[in-house]
This record gives structure tokens, C-alpha cells and sequence, in this order.
């Protein structure tokens, strides 16, 4: 097994490394960040997709956030 963290690449060695179950050595804080940064959203895993897929997403999501802008513009409108 790599004696290298899985996140930064850097040797674990003498830092108390975590293991990872079926993926590899890492250190504490890699973990926790890789943890808070996790590409998933709900029950997708974003990071999986493929590069058509996540092109998709992306639209999905801009079209949403500007027809949302669109939204809050005629709001304002009304005052
Ligand atoms: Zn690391």
C-alpha cells in the first residue's frame, strides 16, 4: 500500500494517519477537508458523472439560477 497521503500525495508517514476502507491511507485533515468538499449533492455523486452528464447538470443548474434572478428582478418590480 502507497504510504503516501490519497488527497495531498504527500508521505503519511509519522502523522497518524487515517485509513480509508477499500481506498488507501490519508492524513486527518485531508480526510475532514475531502469530507466538507465531498462532490455530492443529495444522493449524487457528481464527482461519477460522466463529462456530457455534468454539462447537463451545469445548464440544469445556470438555467434555474436565472430564471430564479429573473424572479427576484420582477419582486423588486412590484415595490
Ligand atoms: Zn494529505
Amino acid at each position: 500500500m502507497s504510504m503516501n497521503c490519497m488527497f495531498c500525495k504527500k508521505t503519511v508517514v509519522g502523522q497518524n494517519p487515517v485509513t480509508i476502507p477499500s481506498e488507501g491511507l490519508a492524513h486527518l485533515h485531508c480526510y475532514q477537508a475531502h469530507q466538507a468538499l465531498r462532490r455530492t449533492f443529495q444522493s449524487l455523486d457528481i464527482a461519477a458523472l460522466s463529462d456530457a452528464e455534468l454539462t447537463e447538470l451545469k445548464d440544469l443548474v445556470l438555467a434555474e439560477e436565472n430564471a430564479r434572478q429573473r424572479g427576484q428582478e420582477d419582486d423588486i418590480e412590484l415595490f
